[in-house]
C-alpha cells in the first residue's frame, strides 16, 4: 500500500428531515449568502425548507448558477459577498452550485487575480470563507471533498482546483431530494459516481486490498440500484443508497494508498467545454474507449473487476478483461448513456486535434496511473469516440 494521509473534516448530516438542523450548523449571527442554481429548489420545496430552518438569519440570495458553473457568474457572487461583508456561504444544489461556492470561498480572500486559481491551478491551503452545503443531486461527491470544476466562458476552458481549505464545513444529504430529479440527472449521477470509482480502482494490481473491496462494493451497489432509482427516484431505499454511493465514491477514502488515473475526467471536461455535453455523459463516452486503448496496462485490473463485480467466470485474463469492458458498455447503455460524440454534434471532426493541442499547451503529456496516456493515446481515445 502507498503511504497516505486521510484528512476529511466534513460534518456529513444524512437522512430525512435533516435540513431542519441548519440553524445548529451555521452561527446565529452569520451573514449568509444562499447560493443556488436555476430554480429547481423553488419547485421541490427545498428553498422553503432552508429558509424555514434559517428564520431570523441575515440572508442574501444569489441564484442563477448554471450547470458547469461559469467563472464569470461566480465572480458576480464574489462581488456581493465583499460588498455585503457576508461571512458564511450556503450552497443549495448539485455539484455545480457546490463547486461554484468552493470557488467563491477561495476567491473572496484570494490575494491576486482569482482566475489564477484556475489557470495556474493554485492549491487552496488557507484563508477561505466558511461554507456548508445542502445537496440536491447525488453525483459528484463535491459535498464531501475539496475539489471543484469551473468553466471560463471567455477561453472555453473547464478547469479544476482544490485544496484542504475548500472542504465544506458540513453537508446535509437528505435523500428525499432525489424524488424531484429528472430521470436524466439520476442517470448522470449514477454514471458520474461509477466513473469516479473506476478512476481510482481501474489502474494496475496493487496490495491495497481493502480499498479494492470498498470500490467494488460501491460499483456493485450502483449496478444493483442504478436502473431502478432512475425509474423510481421517490423510493427512499433506492434514493438513500444512491446518495451514499455517490458521496463514498469521491470523498477521498478509496483513493488512499492506491494509484489513480483521472484521464477520463480530464478528456471528458474538454467535451463539456466544447459541446456542453453533460459531465457524466462525456465520461460514458470516453471511459470504455480509454479502457480499450490502454488495454495492455489495465487488463489485469479489468479482469479482476469483471470477475468480482460482474461475476464473470472466464479465467483467461484477456478474455475476462474484454468481457468486463462489454459489461460496462451494456450497463452505460441501460442507464441511457449515448456512446459517441457524434450523437451530440455533427461538427466533431477536429475534436481530437483541439484536445491534444490543449493538453500539450498545459504540459499534460503523461496522464493516467502510469503516466503512459500520452498525446498519441489521447488522440486514439478521442477518435475512437467519434
Ligand atoms: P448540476 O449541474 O449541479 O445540476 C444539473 C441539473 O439538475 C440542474 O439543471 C439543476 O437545476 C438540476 N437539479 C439539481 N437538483 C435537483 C433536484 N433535486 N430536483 C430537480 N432538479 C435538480 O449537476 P451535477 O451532476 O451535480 O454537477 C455537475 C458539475 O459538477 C459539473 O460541472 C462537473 O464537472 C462537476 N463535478 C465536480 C466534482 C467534484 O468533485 N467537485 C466531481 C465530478 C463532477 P437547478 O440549477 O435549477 O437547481
Ligand atoms: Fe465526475
Amino acid at each position: 500500500m502507498l503511504n497516505f494521509e486521510l484528512y476529511n473534516p466534513v460534518n456529513l448530516v444524512f437522512g430525512k428531515g435533516q435540513i431542519a438542523k441548519l440553524s445548529k450548523l451555521i452561527p446565529a449571527d452569520a451573514k449568509v449568502l444562499l447560493a443556488y442554481g436555476g430554480g429547481s429548489i423553488f419547485n421541490n420545496g427545498v428553498h422553503t425548507q432552508v429558509t424555514d430552518a434559517l428564520k431570523g438569519y441575515d440572508i442574501t440570495e444569489f441564484g442563477g448558477i448554471e450547470p458547469n458553473p461559469r467563472y464569470e457568474t461566480v465572480m458576480k457572487a464574489v462581488e456581493i459577498v465583499r460588498e455585503k461583508e457576508i461571512n458564511f456561504i450556503l450552497a443549495v444544489g448539485g455539484g455545480s452550485v457546490i463547486d461554484a461556492v468552493k470557488f467563491m470561498s477561495a476567491a473572496v480572500k484570494f490575494d491576486g487575480d482569482p482566475i489564477d486559481i484556475l489557470q495556474k491551478r493554485i492549491r487552496i491551503e488557507g484563508n477561505t470563507l466558511p461554507f456548508g452545503t445542502v445537496l440536491t443531486l447525488p453525483a459528484t461527491g463535491s459535498e464531501m471533498n475539496s475539489g471543484s470544476v469551473i468553466t471560463i466562458n471567455k477561453t472555453q476552458e473547464k478547469l479544476s482546483f482544490g485544496g484542504p481549505a475548500v472542504f465544506p464545513q458540513f453537508s446535509i444529504c437528505d435523500p428525499t431530494v432525489v424524488a424531484s430529479l429528472p430521470k436524466r440527472q439520476v442517470q448522470n449521477g449514477v454514471i458520474d459516481a461509477f466513473t469516479h470509482v473506476m478512476e481510482q480502482y481501474l489502474t494496475y494490481p496493487h496490495d491495497a486490498m481493502l480499498q479494492d473491496r470498498i470500490a467494488e462494493g460501491i460499483l456493485q451497489t450502483l449496478i444493483e440500484i442504478g436502473p431502478d432509482v432512475a425509474e423510481n427516484p421517490a423510493d427512499y431505499k433506492l434514493a438513500s443508497n444512491f446518495m451514499w454511493c455517490c458521496t463514498m465514491a469521491l470523498n477521498g477514502l478509496i483513493q488512499k494508498g492506491v494509484p489513480t488515473d483521472w484521464a477520463t475526467h480530464m478528456i471528458g471536461h474538454e467535451l463539456t467545454a466544447l459541446y456542453e455535453i453533460d459531465h457524466a455523459r462525456t465520461l460514458a463516452i470516453i471511459g470504455p474507449n480509454l479502457y480499450r486503448v490502454m488495454f495492455d496496462t489495465k487488463k489485469e485490473k479489468l479482469a479482476q473487476y469483471g470477475q468480482r463485480v460482474w461475476n464473470i467466470t472466464e479465467t483467461d485474463t484477456d478474455k475476462a478483461a474484454h468481457e468486463a469492458i462489454e459489461k460496462t458498455v451494456a450497463f452505460f447503455k441501460a442507464m441511457g448513456m449515448p456512446s459517441r460524440i457524434s450523437e451530440y454534434t455533427a461538427d466533431y471532426a477536429s475534436t481530437a486535434d483541439f484536445i491534444v493541442k490543449r493538453f500539450e499547451e498545459r504540459g499534460w503529456k503523461a496522464m493516467g496511473e502510469r503516466g503512459n496516456i500520452t498525446p498519441d493515446k489521447v488522440r486514439e481515445i478521442v477518435e475512437m469516440s467519434y
